[in-house]
Order: structure tokens, then C-alpha cells, then sequence
């Protein structure tokens, strides 16, 4: 049943992967969607793509999610109601230990995956609030359940990302809005590309041998989260691909 065509949502970070195919298989519902990322062209491109295919009405809105005031002028420029904020814009930034990691890929990792986050939340909320309607999703990870080493800063991130989601659905307790959580593992997109500084070649070898999870995997989830019926709130699911058991424990072929 489809409980979804006609309704709006922001994705952010949608110009790859996991955002781009949830905005994606959004708009095959019918839902109108409103698409963010940094990368204008990008944006402009998806955007094409999406209303082409699907005649759904299509925004895009190119700012760093880093910058609380551009993010507010995101939402100050908005024409109509949010239903569905999918708060999934977020990267890693190396894997160097605590005692040798630089303060800068500390600061963009927490920038982006927790104050970003944090920002939309802060100016979507209280129109939903006023509704008493709407349903935001934020896209953890596997790392926000398990630290690893090499991911002192990401892991840290991913775990307030869980608080956030968790302390989020209990200020909003009593409302009709909802709140939840997505936590991947292993999934193939641009993000190892990005946390090896472009290199493509150390990039592949993250998945080298093994059947990692895609974008489509953990889109297809958060349309699952979104299309349950009103009084049905999923707090969080956790998804590996069947080769990965924990952060570390990754199945690989010779
Ligand atoms: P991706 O392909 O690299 O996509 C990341 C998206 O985030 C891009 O659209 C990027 O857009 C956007 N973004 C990054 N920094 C931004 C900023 N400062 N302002 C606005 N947008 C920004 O990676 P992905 O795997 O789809 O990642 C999506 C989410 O899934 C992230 O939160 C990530 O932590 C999480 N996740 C990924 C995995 C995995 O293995 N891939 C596992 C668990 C969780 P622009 O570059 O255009 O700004």
C-alpha cells in the first residue's frame, strides 16, 4: 500500500548514493522531493532525471550543510509543508588513529554528520511539531553501534547520530511525529572514494572480494520506514551485507 504519493521530503546529501536513490525511489512513489548537496550541477542533473521519469515536482537546494545560516535560508526558502526530512548527508575523513588523526577531518566529519544533522532537525522540527505530522529519518551506520579503531572521530559521530535520533523521538513525545534511524554497514558508493581523499584504488579494496551492500539496499529500507502506517514509528534497523558480522569481521574471497 502506498501511503506516500503526493507527500514532500527533503533528502540531503543527495547527489550520491544512499540519497540519491532514496530521492530516487521517493519520487517512484509519487513523493515530491527536494534534494540537497553541495554540487549544483549535480543537483540540477538528478533533479532532471527524477521529474522526467517520475512527474514528480522536484527541488534542489546547493548549500554546505556545514553553514548553520545557509541552512537556515534553505529553509526559510521553502514554499510548502515537509512531510519526510531524510537526514543523510555525512562522510568520514580518514582512518588515521586518535594519536596521529588531523583536527581538520575531525571538525568536517563533525560539522557535517552531527551539527548538519543537528541544524535541519532543529528547523524542521517545530514546523512538523505545529502539524503534528511528518517523519524524520537519519541515516546512522553500523559505526554508531560498534567502534573500530581508525574510526575514532566517524564512530563518535554515528553514536550521537543514535542519541540524536533517540532524544529526538522523546522531545517529540505525545506528537504524531515520528522519528528514525537507518544504520548501514559496508555499502558501496562514493563514501570510501571521499574518505581516502579521492583515491580511487585504496577506495576498492575496502570491497575488494566481498558482496558489499548498495544504495538501493538501504533506500528500499527507508522507504519501507517511511510507508508504514501513521501510528507505526521504527526506531532504528541494522543492515550488513551478509559477508560483514561486525566492523572488522568481513568476509572476502581470495
Ligand atoms: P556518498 O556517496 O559519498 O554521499 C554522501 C552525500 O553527502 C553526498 O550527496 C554529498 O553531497 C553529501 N554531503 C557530504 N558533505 C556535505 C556537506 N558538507 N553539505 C552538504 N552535503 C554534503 O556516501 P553515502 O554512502 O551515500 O553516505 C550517505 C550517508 O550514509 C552518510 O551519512 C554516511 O555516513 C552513511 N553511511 C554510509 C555507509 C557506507 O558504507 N557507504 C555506511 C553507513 C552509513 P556533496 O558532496 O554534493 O555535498
Amino acid at each position: 500500500m502506498n501511503r506516500l504519493k503526493g507527500k514532500t521530503a527533503i533528502i540531503t546529501g543527495a547527489t550520491a548514493g544512499i540519497g540519491m536513490k532514496t530521492a530516487e525511489l521517493l519520487a517512484a512513489e509519487g513523493v515530491n522531493v527536494i534534494l540537497t548537496g553541495r554540487r549544483k550541477a549535480r543537483l540540477e542533473e538528478i533533479a532532471e532525471t527524477i521529474r522526467n521519469k517520475y512527474g514528480v515536482e522536484v527541488e534542489t537546494a546547493a548549500f554546505d550543510i556545514q553553514d548553520s545560516k545557509a541552512c537556515e535560508s534553505f529553509v526559510e526558502s521553502l514554499k510548502g509543508s515537509v512531510d519526510i526530512l531524510v537526514n543523510n548527508a555525512g562522510l568520514a575523513k580518514g582512518t588515521d588513529p586518535v594519536f596521529d588523526a588531523s583536527f581538520d577531518d575531525w571538525d568536517t566529519m563533525i560539522d557535517t554528520n552531527v551539527k548538519g544533522l543537528l541544524y535541519l532537525s532543529r528547523l524542521i522540527s517545530p514546523l512538523m511539531k505545529k502539524r503534528n505530522a511528518g517523519h524524520i529519518i537519519n541515516v546512522g551506520s553500523t559505526a554508531g553501534h560498534e567502534s573500530y579503531a581508525g574510526g575514532v572521530v566517524y564512530s563518535a559521530t554515528k553514536h550521537a547520530v543514535k542519541a540524536i535520533t533517540e532524544s529526538t523521538k522523546k522531545d517529540l513525545h505525545g506528537t504524531n511525529v515520528r522519528v528514525s534511524m537507518v544504520s548501514p554497514g559496508l555499502v558501496e558508493t562514493e563514501f570510501s572514494e571521499v574518505r581516502f581523499y579521492g583515491d580511487k584504488e585504496k577506495a576498492a579494496k575496502v570491497y575488494k572480494g566481498m558482496k558489499p551492500l548498495v544504495a538501493q539496499d538501504i533506500a528500499e529500507i527507508i522507504v519501507f520506514i517511511a510507508n508504514r502506517p501513521d501510528h507505526v514509528n521504527i526506531m532504528d534497523t541494522i543492515i550488513y551485507p551478509v559477508s560483514q558480522s561486525s566492523a572488522t569481521m568481513v568476509h572476502r574471497d581470495e
